[in-house]
């Protein structure tokens, strides 16, 4: 798989827009670092939409960069009218609460 990336500046928040372009087959993804907003033509996966804090972490890990916290990703939802994300208190409570008990056989 042939895939050529580079940075540009996110249409919504201006901020990190990381540009994955794949010549085979062609397609390209965007990725913002900073609001989170993502965009693909790639086929079977087209669509777009903002990912939650962690993904934006995950991936803001694996480029070398601080992590983003909640109030920023908040502040920065709120300044492009997009969906503001719920406290990640609330998110961990529903994991704790699905998670089966385990047991030793
Ligand atoms: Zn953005």
């Amino acid at each position: 798989m042939a895939t050529h990336s580079y940075v540009d500046e996110c249409e919504l928040c201006s901020g990190h827009l990381e540009i994955i372009e794949n010549t085979r087959p062609p397609h390209t993804s965007e990725e913002c670092y900073d609001c989170g907003w993502w965009e693909t033509n790639e086929e079977g996966y087209e669509g777009s939409g903002f990912r939650d804090l962690n993904e934006i972490n995950d991936l803001r890990m694996m480029d070398g960069m601080d992590e983003l916290s909640h109030e920023d990703l908040v502040a920065t939802r709120i300044r492009i009218n997009g969906p503001v994300p719920l406290p990640p208190y609330d998110e961990y409570a529903c994991v704790i609460n699905r998670r089966p008990a385990s047991r030793d056989p």
